[in-house]
């Protein structure tokens, strides 16, 4: 069987999210075609959206299995969705049941035939994905933006051929199921302590970022944050395997990378050092913005853009919702949404956004198991006022304990935390909410917490 084709037999899908169904979908082409023998659909829920669902999926041909903890078909193979954990009981019986257990980006690389950009890191992926494939639009190379981004790669690659590039956020959770996965351009952004619940540890969460790499060699790029001692000590082992690495820094001038000099985004190479755009032309506020713009250049260089088309993508790109994303002035105060900052190491790289004005810093929710020690030690020397929120709260303030130079405020949920904020916020001060957790414990996700707090600050204006 070639690199790129998909295995015949039997399938279990995992899950029955966007994800899932996508993979459903596309299977239901093959089992039309005769290539694909059954395919049974499996999640441990029981909701009427999913019932739905799968009623649409089993008009198509696919079985689909309710309230299941365990894989009951024989399947030659089973596809994962990202959100199904390692220790679940339907991961842990598909492991028995099948001979290989794939991500959906395993799939979809096997069943495209386009080249791969694929992108990683703890924190950044989305931004630096996006701004990748608004570099390669504005420079007239075709190109689709999948992964976690919102867009399940399987869902475009019987529509994309050979001249499409597919730029793609992968997970640490993808790519510890993908075994032929081979993007030509791979970006690695930072690997930092998040996600240690699912993963066991650091070193395990790590090791399924860095296979990222595992079948890139010569004629590959690899663009790498070396700023980052996480995703640092990657570059020279990927180098010795003859992958041409592009280092990016904003603390030193790599001889083949892409750097800061004098306030100037520049990339370094054979053909010597080019300009791209100054760091105050783009939109995208604090320094890891421009980290993630440095490596975003280097990927959609490395994957055929020009000079002109990245200078004018770096110019055009704005924020994405929930990233830094300006909501509202009030009474002279501004509105910042971070919600998608989920770890403390996001809440500092938010931090360095600030360095203008004084500002209050909402921090809460749900923590994913992370030290919020290096948040309070950043915090107390920059900000005016802390609050501290939902079910992390206690912990987030024990880390703040002993620490002088700014206020601790605590709060119930996000909006007893807007209005703690809004009683200590002076006129040209900044409201950041930023809080370094997951935001189950009161909403759906991380965008219901983000449109929530939008609102939050509409009423205020409103109410002034
Ligand atoms: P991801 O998709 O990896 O979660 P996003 O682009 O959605 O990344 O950004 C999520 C949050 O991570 C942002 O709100 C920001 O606070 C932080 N962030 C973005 N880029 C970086 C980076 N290069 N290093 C550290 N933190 C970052």
């Amino acid at each position: 069987m070639s690199e790129r084709s998909i295995p015949s037999g039997s399938y279990a899908v995992l899950g029955l999210g966007a994800s899932g169904e996508a993979v459903c979908r596309f299977l239901a082409k093959r089992l039309d075609q005769g290539t694909v023998e059954r395919v049974v659909a499996y999640d441990s829920a029981d909701t009427p959206e999913l019932r739905s669902r799968a009623a649409a999926l089993e008009a198509l041909g696919i079985e689909c299995v309710l309230g299941a903890h365990a894989v009951t078909a024989p399947a030659a193979v089973a596809v994962a969705s990202p959100g199904i954990r390692p220790d679940s009981p339907l991961m842990r019986s598909a492991q028995e049941v099948a001979r290989e257990v794939l991500s959906e980006i395993e799939l979809a690389y096997r069943a495209s035939s386009s080249p791969w950009i694929a992108v990683t890191g703890t924190n950044g992926k989305t931004t630096t994905t996006a701004l990748v494939g608004h570099i390669l639009d504005c420079s007239g190379v075709p190109c689709e933006v999948v992964g976690n981004i919102g867009r399940p790669a399987i869902s475009v690659v019987d529509d994309t051929g050979p001249a499409t590039v597919l730029v793609a956020e992968v997970s640490s959770f993808q790519l510890r199921s993908s075994f032929r996965f081979h993007p030509r351009v791979s970006v690695l952004l930072n690997v930092t302590p998040d996600h240690i619940d699912y993963h066991g540890s650091f070193e395990a969460y790590a090791a399924d970022k860095a296979r990222i790499f595992a079948q890139q060699g010569h004629g590959d790029t690899a663009v790498i944050d070396v700023d980052d001692p996480g995703s640092a000590r990657y570059a020279p082992i990927v180098e010795a395997a003859g992958v041409s690495v592009v280092r990016v820094s904003l603390t030193s001038e790599p001889t083949r990378g892409a750097f800061l000099r004098d306030g100037v985004l520049v990339v370094a190479g054979e053909h010597g050092v080019v300009e791209l755009v100054g760091r105050d032309e783009i939109r995208i506020k604090g320094q890891h913005n421009v980290s993630n713009a440095l490596a975003a250049a280097a990927a959609a260089l490395a994957a055929g853009a020009d000079l002109e088309g990245v200078r004018e993508g770096l110019r055009t790109f704005a924020p994405l919702p929930h990233r830094l994303e300006p909501v509202g002035v009030v009474d002279g105060v501004e509105y910042f949404n971070d919600s998608k900052a989920t770890n403390p190491d996001s809440v500092l790289k938010a931090l360095t956004a600030f360095d203008d004005r004084p500002l209050v810093l909402l921090l809460g929710g749900r923590n994913k198991g992370s030290s919020f020690a290096s948040v309070a030690k950043a915090a107390c020397t920059r900000v005016r006022a802390v609050v501290v929120f939902g079910e992390a709260a206690d912990e987030i303030a024990a880390a703040f304990e002993g620490k002088e130079g700014c206020r601790l405020l605590r709060a119930a949920g996000l909006a007893d935390a807007v209005t703690a904020a809004r009683s200590v916020a002076r006129a040209g001060d900044a409201v950041l909410l930023s809080p370094g957790c997951a935001s189950f414990d009161e909403f759906r996700g991380y965008d219901h917490r983000g449109a929530t707090f939008r609102h939050l600050v509409e009423e205020a204006g409103r109410a002034t």
